[in-house]
């Protein structure tokens, strides 16, 4: 199957809450082109209310509403138990805005200043969501008798040893693993790996790969190769 980044979205919803109605139907029109569901608020206590029923797979946060400051809304979702994963992305109007938003380090995910352009948003709104599902959900993985991860450690042991990889091997692995039979492109993976080499090739994620794959020993070759695509991790 080859992995679909619209039809991996299209589960997703998207909360905005926004009072500003140009901008929220914007930005929600916008998702919904990249095939996200949406729901717009113009006010804090309808979308509180909304929360109750269900929970977004993110929020497009603005920090002036008319009947609650945005960063006490972060903070109330953050102190929340059932709320505080949640994924928030901040709109602000200000440069200082933001710099008191870092400052206070309210644990939004990441933050857009406006005037945004709807694509950035979309891509940092994809960014987030994909981070959070590499997320694993457990600190150690088995993948089989002899093959261990640690990714609180970010160590890997095989056959009972420790087999040091480097950061960016252990990235690769970790991203192929969350997804257990997708198949992952070479783009992606460099997404992923976050690399700010601009020159960088598709060839680098090959070598990456040829290292991983022989520090893994055996189990070097569950990490498959699907011609003209990419890499993805199959047990
Ligand atoms: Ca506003």
């Amino acid at each position: 199957m080859i992995p679909n980044t619209d039809k991996e979205m299209s589960t997703k919803k998207v909360y905005i809450l926004e009072d500003e109605k140009d901008i929220a139907e914007l930005v929600s029109i916008n998702l919904q082109k990249a095939g996200f569901k949406t729901k717009e608020f113009l006010r804090a206590d309808r979308f509180f209310n909304a929360l109750k029923e269900e929970i977004p797979d993110l929020l497009i946060l603005d920090l002036m509403l008319p009947d609650m400051d945005g960063l006490e809304v972060c903070k109330l979702l953050r102190k929340s138990e059932k709320y505080s994963q949640l994924p928030i992305i901040m709109l602000t109007a200000k440069a200082e805005e933001l710099d008191k938003i870092i400052g206070l380090e309210l644990g939004a995910d990441d933050y857009v200043t406006k005037p945004f352009s709807p694509r950035e948003l979309v891509a940092r709104v994809k960014a987030v969501i994909r981070r959070e599902n590499i997320e694993p959900q457990t600190q150690k993985f088995r993948v089989n008798d002899n093959f261990e991860i640690d990714f609180q450690k970010y160590e890997i042991r095989i056959n009972g040893e420790k087999a040091e990889l480097t950061t960016t091997e252990f990235k690769i692995l970790k991203l192929l693993v969350s997804k257990k039979g997708w198949v992952f492109s070479r783009n992606q993976i460099l997404d992923y790996i976050d690399s700010n080499d601009k020159g960088i090739l598709d060839r680098t994620v090959d070598v990456h790969i040829k290292n991983l794959r022989e520090k893994l020993k055996d189990s070097g070759k569950l990490i498959k190769n699907v011609r003209g695509i990419g890499y993805k991790f199959d047990v």
